[in-house]
């Protein structure tokens, strides 16, 4: 078990939140962490990812950040001033591939960066790594 201490025990591997509103986006991304070991949940808006993740405690969360109303900057402050939201990682995942982006998501507090397009192959084992890489009890 890669994920310490959060979400359910039992046969199935880590919970994973995928909040994306583009369908094909959302389809790579739920194919792949699937395959990868993941038991996966998806929002297609910001406001249904905060709804589930609440319902959910999901082991990590994948935050698209181009949302319709919402952003997934908006999400994670929301997400970091929530007492039972807070301790769960969240990674950004944009087709934005400069390195002022990446900074300004690790400035506010995203637990790491993938860019789009995601590579399914890899996409379970990056989400694992960054997930271990936080600091223990998170921020
Ligand atoms: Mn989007």
């Amino acid at each position: 078990m890669v994920v310490a201490s959060r979400g359910r025990v039992g046969a199935s591997g880590p919970t994973a939140l995928v909040v994306e509103d583009n369908p094909v986006n959302m389809e790579v991304a739920r194919y792949a962490l699937t395959r990868g070991g993941f038991e996966v949940f998806g929002a297609d808006s910001a406001e249904r990812g905060l709804a589930l993740a609440r319902d959910l405690c999901p082991d990590v969360i994948l935050m698209d950040l181009s949302l319709p109303e919402m952003d997934g900057f908006e999400a994670l402050a929301v997400i970091l001033a929530d007492d039972l939201l807070r301790g769960i990682p969240v990674i950004a995942v944009s087709a934005h591939a400069m390195e002022a982006d990446r900074a300004r998501a690790r400035a506010r507090g995203f637990a790491g960066y993938i860019t789009k397009p995601i590579d399914p192959r890899a996409f379970p084992d990056e989400v694992r790594a960054l997930i271990q890489s936080r600091p223990a009890g998170g921020r």
